[in-house]
């Protein structure tokens, strides 16, 4: 018989939205990281989770989904209530308070006091990588943006914890926190960098 070790917490049960997009990536890391991961499908898979990743994919496919697979009430009421998530990309714009850009039957959760645009760096720059300050790291990240959206405005709770600069000298949010919601416009997950992921497992920790 093996000797009882020190008390340690469970593993968090997290739920990666699992209804179109990258959801293999995210599966990976978070598993990488100790996590258990459930495919998030159907409201009854909400039940016991600790946090939700929304991956990235196409917004308004991801739309119309969440809506028929009955998901989109039980899922806003969830982190309406203090269910910590990561969204990235499409997942960012599926959190938002507001979607640019959007097409008219598209939804949201709204349960980030931001306002996003689709598809907002212009067709030249579709897909573009840089190295990105985030506050709160001690190395830059390496972003991998896909037709990503930017965010246009954010309300007064919203922490901005990385941008970048247009061509016309503006700067426009890329990662921001409201609470237990953080969200990028990139896809961390696809450059082996699980800096966001550890967040949110650090956030689940904190609010147990
Ligand atoms: N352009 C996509 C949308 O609007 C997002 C792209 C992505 O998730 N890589 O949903």
């Amino acid at each position: 018989m093996s000797a009882v070790g020190p008390e340690r917490a469970p593993a968090p049960t997290i739920g990666v939205l699992a209804l179109q997009g990258d959801v293999r990536e995210h599966v990976a890391v978070l598993t990488a990281l100790g996590a258990e991961v459930r495919l998030l499908r159907r409201p009854e898979h909400l039940e016991g989770l600790d946090a939700v990743v929304l991956p990235g994919g196409e917004s308004t496919t991801l739309s119309l989904l969440l809506g028929s697979s009955g998901l989109s009430g039980p899922l806003a009421d969830a982190l309406g209530g203090g269910l910590p998530a990561l969204g990235t990309c499409a997942g960012m714009i599926l959190l938002s308070r507001e979607v640019l850009d959007g097409r008219p039957d598209q939804t949201s959760l709204g349960v980030i006091d931001i306002a996003v645009r689709r598809n907002a760096f212009g067709r030249q720059v579709e897909s573009f990588e840089a190295d990105l300050d985030v506050k709160g790291l001690e190395t830059p990240m390496h972003a991998v943006f896909i037709r990503a959206p930017f965010v246009e405005s954010v309300g007064p709770n919203v922490e901005v914890l990385a941008a970048v600069e247009r061509p016309d000298g503006s700067s426009r949010p890329v990662v921001c926190r409201e609470g237990s919601v953080l969200v990028a416009s990139f896809h961390p997950e696809l450059a082996g960098d699980d800096r966001l992921h550890r967040l949110l497992l650090d956030e689940v920790r904190s609010s147990r």
